[in-house]
Parts: C-alpha cells; sequence; structure tokens
C-alpha cells in the first residue's frame, strides 16, 4: 500500500501546542505514525514524500451545529424556516450543495442540528456511497418541539400541521417524544434535536423549559439506550439546567448561562456549542436598520408593532452582550466547547463558517489554540469520536488539512482557499495544492 509522508510539518493537533518538524504517515485511511522528523520512518520507494516546510498540518475541522437544508434564499434577509416551503427534492439538492461547500472549506466532519424529512440521514448515506462529495455527517432529526413553541410552525405556517413534516415535528407528551426518538433513530439518525426554550435569535427569550422533565428524559433515554445523543436548542437558565439534569448532552447556544449552570455542565459531562456569530451578523443589521423607513425583516412570521421589533432586538443585544461577558468564565472552566452556528440562516451563508472562530477569537479574546480545539478535538469527544477523529494521532482515521499559514496567529487563515493546501478525508486527498 502506498503510503503518504508528511514530513517536516508544524502538527497542530487540536490538543497541544504546535510541535515542529514533525512526520505523519498515513497509509490507506489510517494514520499509522507521527514522530519527530528524526525518528520517523524510512519511506519506501512507491511512498510518497512531502515537505510541508512553513506549514501547519492540522486535524479536519468540524462544524457542530450543520443545519443541511438552510440556505435556499442565498443568505438574504428574507430566508423563511426551510420545512415545505420547497420541495423535498429541492432541499437534498441544498444539502449536497451545503455538504460540498463544508468539506471543501475544510470541514471534514459535521453535527447536523436539525432538518426535514430524514435530509440529515439521506446526506449521510449519499456521502458513504459516494453520491454527494461531503464531510462525515452526524445525521440529526427533526427540531422537536412542543405544541405552542415559538418553534412550532404550526404557529406562523398553515400547512405546517398537514402531517408531513417541515424543519420541526410537533410532539406533547413523554410517550409522543419517546416514539417519534425512536422512529427517527430507527431511520438512521445520530442525533436527536429537541427545542427547549425560545430565544437565541428572532424569537424573545423567556426564562422557561418548553419540555417537562418526563418529556426530556423520555428523549435522552431512549437515545441513549441505542448509543445515540440528544441536542437542545436552550436560552435560558431554566431550559439548561433542566436539559442536563435529563442529561441532554449537547447544549446549543447556552444563553443565560452562569455559575451554576457551568458547575452542572461539568458534572454532567455535557457540551456547550455557543453559536454567537448568529448574533453578531443579526444586530449587526438590526441596529443599523432605519425602523423609520420601512419594516424590518427579520422576525419570527408574526406581526408586530416598531416597538415590538425595537425591543425584541433589544433583548437580542442584551442576550449578547451577557454571553459575551461570561464566555471566556465557561472557556476557562473546563466545559467542552465545541463551534458550529446557524449557517444557511439569513446574514449566514454555509461555507462561511471561520467567520465564527475568528469571533470568538479577535472579539471576545479566546486563545486560537482554544478555538481550534473546539472545532477539533471537543467536537469528536462531544459525540463519542474521540478515539478515532479530532486530532492527529496513531491509528486514528487521516482526517487532515494543510494550512499555508499560521491559524494561531491569525485564525482567519483558515478561511483562505489559497492558504488551505490539502484537505484529506478518510486518507484521500480532496484537495492537493502541494
Ligand atoms: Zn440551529
Amino acid at each position: 500500500m502506498t503510503r503518504t509522508f508528511f514530513r517536516n510539518a508544524s502538527l497542530l493537533d487540536g490538543e497541544n501546542l504546535p510541535r515542529r518538524e514533525t512526520t505523519v504517515v498515513v497509509a490507506g485511511n489510517r494514520i499509522t505514525s507521527v514522530s519527530e522528523d528524526t525518528a520517523a520512518p524510512a519511506p519506501g520507494p512507491d511512498d510518497r514524500v512531502i515537505d510541508l516546510a512553513g506549514k501547519v498540518l492540522m486535524p479536519g475541522l468540524w462544524q457542530g451545529h450543520f443545519h443541511s437544508g438552510f440556505g435556499a434564499f442565498g443568505g438574504g434577509t428574507s430566508a423563511p424556516v426551510l420545512g415545505l416551503e420547497e420541495p423535498t427534492a429541492y432541499l437534498g439538492m441544498l444539502a449536497a450543495r451545503n455538504a460540498t461547500t463544508a468539506l471543501h472549506c475544510g470541514f471534514t466532519s459535521i453535527i447536523g442540528s436539525s432538518n426535514g424529512q430524514g435530509l440529515d440521514v439521506c446526506l449521510k448515506e449519499a456521502v458513504l456511497a459516494g453520491v454527494v462529495e461531503g464531510p462525515r455527517v452526524t445525521a440529526c432529526t427533526h427540531e422537536f418541539v412542543v405544541s405552542g413553541d415559538a418553534a412550532d410552525g404550526t404557529n406562523r405556517s398553515w400547512f405546517m400541521g398537514l402531517g408531513s413534516h417541515g424543519l420541526v415535528r410537533r410532539l406533547d407528551g413523554p410517550e409522543a417524544f419517546r416514539q417519534a426518538t425512536r422512529e427517527e433513530l430507527g431511520r438512521g439518525a445520530d442525533v436527536v434535536k429537541i427545542s427547549a426554550s425560545p430565544g437565541h435569535g428572532s424569537h424573545v427569550a423567556r426564562d422557561v423549559c418548553y419540555m417537562t422533565d418526563a418529556e426530556l428524559r423520555a428523549v435522552t433515554d431512549t437515545a441513549h439506550e441505542r448509543g445515540k445523543r440528544v441536542r437542545a436548542h436552550t436560552a435560558s437558565k431554566t431550559s439548561i439546567l433542566a436539559c442536563v439534569r435529563a442529561e441532554v448532552d449537547l447544549i446549543d447556544h447556552a444563553d443565560r448561562i452562569d455559575r451554576e449552570c457551568i458547575d452542572a455542565i461539568l458534572e454532567a459531562d455535557a457540551t456547550v456549542l455557543p453559536s454567537m456569530l448568529w448574533y453578531d451578523r443579526f444586530l449587526g443589521l438590526a441596529e443599523n436598520w432605519d425602523h423609520d423607513a420601512q419594516p424590518f425583516p427579520i422576525g419570527d412570521g408574526f406581526p408586530e408593532t416598531r416597538e415590538q421589533t425595537l425591543a425584541r432586538i433589544r433583548g437580542v443585544r442584551e442576550d449578547y452582550d451577557y454571553t459575551r461577558s461570561v464566555l471566556a468564565e465557561v472557556a476557562e472552566s473546563g466545559v467542552r466547547l465545541v463551534v458550529g452556528d446557524d449557517f444557511g440562516t439569513p446574514l449566514m451563508p454555509h461555507g462561511d463558517y471561520v467567520s465564527e472562530m475568528e469571533l470568538y477569537v479577535k472579539q471576545l479574546g479566546i486563545p486560537a489554540l482554544d478555538v481550534i480545539r473546539w472545532a477539533t478535538k471537543n467536537a469528536a469527544d462531544a459525540i463519542g469520536m474521540g478515539d478515532q477523529l479530532g486530532t492527529i494521532a496513531r491509528g486514528l482515521l487521516a482526517d487532515l488539512l494543510v494550512v499555508d499559514g499560521d491559524p494561531i496567529r491569525d485564525i482567519a487563515c483558515l478561511r483562505d482557499p489559497a492558504r488551505l493546501r490539502a484537505i484529506v478525508k478518510d486518507g484521500v486527498f480532496v484537495k492537493d495544492a502541494l
């Protein structure tokens, strides 16, 4: 078997400080050796040897909150929640495009975060079958909501309740949640998404948890029995604590997280995905909008007065400023953080994933090394794949990037296609500009 020798690399393995003059050997889809150049095995005549002088070798990135079917309207300001607004076949095409985009941005793994109509499972299988060129897919279910919650599409779109589910799946009571969890995991999903609170974006936040403890438990027990995971939209202290108590694995957004939440999350070994780029983009538009001239176009689907719109925007600002003020404390506490934001929603085009990482480093002062760990090692650990992916070590699967730049000094270099010189997924070069 021909091997590939990446020699003289600056190794950024997602866990440790960079190590210079390192050789990584890949055979098939596995990393077979990681050592100092001087201690590396000798290449054979058929092996490919690549000198990476001045370049960084790092694990493939993970996008931890991937809505594969979002983005129909190209990042404009008036995208509906994707459900039945588009035919299923069109959503599949979008998902294929988004998956290919992610892979070519260096994101070799994605963790789904709700989609309609089995899209993620189809995408996962299409990638495995070679039908779509895409990253490794951890497939997510519909977004499970209770009647009357802010994400329940029946509140605003008459067709959402007709039996063919759009993005969301409306459920009430533990039995309904249990059955839906069994059904969607049985169809091949890997993670269940539940909507536990309003807030984080266009909906006004309130300190509530939509789901009862019994409903939460019905989902987590059913998923964990099958070795699967559960993620929850949480934007209130009450919902964070309720979800963590019920052993939800991935806490999305976690707005209003505080010391009590941090302690509970650490105790439960849960993962937090703050996904703050959306806030930043939303407020950039909302706070500069001429609200006297025309209505602000991003809302939750209900008519509202100008005063209500302005109050909603002020609420988003308060939530954002609060989370900005505590995120460093969360990071320093040892909570496992992972990157992943609502790309495909208005102002957030798929492919712009590195901007979220850049925000944490440049606006919030989180060290780049930590944010890279959030996008590699932590993400793999969060879904129980840390022994296979997320770092560069002997025996692991070969998902690798070669970067002509120093992401520790300037994380934005990861966004530049010219600097992303190679992308390797499962031992195969997706991009090879070496
Ligand atoms: Zn989302």
